[in-house]
């Protein structure tokens, strides 16, 4: 039996204080709920101030991106045993945010517009690698891009995307692994994937596991990502393959949040 897990991922929204704040609210909406595992995201800026604000309770956190080197001369990249010391157990790896997928750069393009992080296949799966060497789990994201699902190549990304993010892991760390399936043309974009598509995908991702290492997929736990909001989070979590939720926009609200960890936790019971 999977536990399911709601996981709020932040972005780039709020300061150190701001997240403290967040806590003080967020704390007492979800004492108590069962059935779910919540954790949260913030910019690595606001990990330590959200660690204490989060000491005693159930909530877990998590960073958002995470450098493969153990240390070295890497200007602005943060390693794997940094967020462990900062009381990190998640690190979402392979956001879409950060893949290099939506155009190539020239002068005439604003680079706001672009991916200008550049994750590919081989750096998330040394993400990965490094993350679980350091004892973090990791939330791997895939997802197709909507010219993609237009040209039927949404199993065939994720398939390609989840194969290669997991080269070199091993059976049992796969296990604990988190993967976020998570189309690009849902995020942030209120459209939201149909649950019997989202399903389907995600047994898929399952399958493309199982193939991978037997007996680590019906431990691993598969979210669904992309506009989740309290009122269409039950209708994801009452599907037999999706375990949880990643949410961006909807997380940054503590009240909004913690209508999503309820309802899922609900339907999650509901669906046994
Ligand atoms: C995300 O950032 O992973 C995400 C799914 O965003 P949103 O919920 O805003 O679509």
């Amino acid at each position: 039996m999977r536990t399911p897990l709601i996981a709020g991922n932040w972005k780039m929204y709020k300061t150190a204080s701001e997240s403290a704040a967040y806590a003080e609210q967020f704390k007492p909406k979800v004492a108590g709920l069962v059935g779910v595992d919540i954790a949260l995201c913030p910019p690595a800026t606001n990990l330590k101030s959200l660690a204490d604000a989060l000491a005693g309770s159930r909530i877990g956190l998590g960073a958002q991106d995470v450098f493969w080197k153990a240390e070295g001369a890497f200007t602005g990249m943060i390693a794997p045993r940094m967020l462990v010391d900062l009381c990190c157990q998640y690190v979402i790896v392979g956001h879409s945010e950060r893949r290099g997928r939506f155009g190539v750069a020239d002068v005439e393009t604003p680079p706001e517009t672009l991916s200008v992080f550049g994750d590919n296949d081989m750096t998330v799966n040394r993400k990965v690698l490094a993350a679980l060497g350091a004892g973090l789990v990791p939330i791997m994201c895939c997802g197709e891009m909507l010219s993609e699902r237009e040209a039927g190549q949404t199993e065939l990304v994720v398939r390609t995307q989840v194969t290669r993010g997991l080269e070199g892991v091993s059976a049992e760390q796969a296990a604990g692994m988190v993967i976020a399936y998570e189309p690009v043309w849902a995020i942030g974009t209120g459209r939201v994937c149909n649950p019997d598509d989202a399903n389907a995908v995600i047994g898929t991702i399952r399958a493309v596991v199982r193939g991978l290492f037997a007996g680590a997929a019906d431990s691993m736990r598969i979210l669904y990502g992309g506009s989740v909001k309290s009122g269409n989070v039950r209708e994801q979590m009452l599907q037999p393959e999706i375990d949880g939720a990643l949410v961006g926009g909807a997380s940054l609200d503590p009240e909004e949040f913690s209508r999503i960890c309820h309802s899922a936790a609900e339907a999650a019971m509901a669906r046994g």
